[in-house]
């Protein structure tokens, strides 16, 4: 069945009240509604946990789509008891790690304007994300450390601007991923957009940000690495280079 997913009109929600819609084996459950994001888009699933009627906690190790992308699965941690099909639960998301992670994807978007290249991969990170780039060129990662900050500083703000397909496949030069579908297929698209006007930057992503790039925080590249002649990897870590040195 179809979960209403609330986490997508605001990255900011922590809680919300769901019923149980389905069970699976192996402790998939399924909800009416929530606020859990399910692993897409270089971004992982959260953790949590949902409180019962009774006060009992049982915990969620991972969010993930089911078959489609409207189903979500939210896997309950092993040993832990199974809910009810039409049981109501208050789920709570793990808030300082999504947090983090909303911190970490918008920093990977801040890197992808100041390394401008097509994209060959990403995985946003708790502690470390990394970002592959198609490019042959050597840069200095002290260099991108002092262009991402200067965005942080600038405190852009962050939001989403929803397009149809129609308008996306008519301007496919908005896509900065490279051999990556357009995510076409639902009738319209998340546009995450960076400043006035997208006036830093704006690229299709169904993921979730914090909403000005100040709260991002202090990033910098831990490393850049080689691989194959053109492609490099970009290690993003939280705090200043010092800090992990
Ligand atoms: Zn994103």
């Amino acid at each position: 069945m179809p979960t209403t997913a609330l986490y997508r009109d605001d990255f900011y929600l922590s809680t919300c009240e769901a019923m149980v819609t389905a069970v699976h084996e192996g402790g998939a459950v399924e909800l009416d509604q929530t606020c859990f994001y399910a692993t897409s888009g270089g971004q992982p699933g959260d953790t949590g946990m949902f409180e019962r009627a009774n006060g009992s906690k049982i915990a969620v190790a991972l969010t993930r789509h089911g078959e489609t992308k409207d189903i979500i699965l939210h896997q309950v941690a092993e040993g832990e008891a199974l809910p009810s099909v039409g049981e109501k639960l208050v789920l709570h998301i793990d808030w300082p790690r999504r947090y983090k992670l909303m911190r970490m994807h918008a920093a990977c978007h801040l890197l992808s304007v100041v390394c401008p290249y097509p994209i060959t991969g990403a995985a946003v990170g708790e502690d470390e994300s990394r970002v592959d780039f198609d490019m042959t060129e050597t840069i200095d990662k002290d260099q991108v450390t002092a262009e991402l900050m200067r965005l942080v500083s600038e405190n852009h703000p962050i939001y989403v601007q929803w397009i149809t397909d129609e308008e996306l496949i008519a301007n496919p030069g908005i896509v900065k991923s490279k051999n990556v579908r357009p995510p076409v297929g639902m009738g319209r698209v998340s546009l995450v957009c960076i400043g006035e006007n997208s006036s830093v930057d704006s690229q299709p992503c169904g993921g979730t940000h914090v909403s000005e790039t100040q709260e991002v925080g202090a990033i910098h590249i831990a490393k850049i690495e080689k691989k194959g002649r053109e492609n490099r990897r970009f290690r993003i870590r939280f705090g200043t280079p010092d800090a992990s040195a």
